[in-house]
């Protein structure tokens, strides 16, 4: 069975990371928002606590990813 976020169509992170080669971000995407994790996820909680959706390049984690 696969499962997977129901924040997913709209979670900027996602749309923004989802074809990335990048292997740190595949494995959150992997981990998170289809995997055991996605009710850790930090964006989840940071949306929870201010009502409106953190940076695209907040990852699951909390770290912001810098490019
Ligand atoms: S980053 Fe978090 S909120 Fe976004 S799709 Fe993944 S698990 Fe859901």
């Amino acid at each position: 069975m696969t499962q997977e976020c129901e924040s997913l169509a709209k979670c900027g992170f996602f749309k923004k990371y989802q074809t990335t080669k990048d292997l740190a971000c595949k494995g959150f995407i992997l981990q998170y928002c289809s995997g055991p994790k996605m009710n850790d996820c930090a964006r989840k909680k940071y949306r929870q606590e201010h009502g409106t959706p953190p940076s695209d390049d907040m990852m699951p984690s909390g770290q912001m990813i810098v490019v």
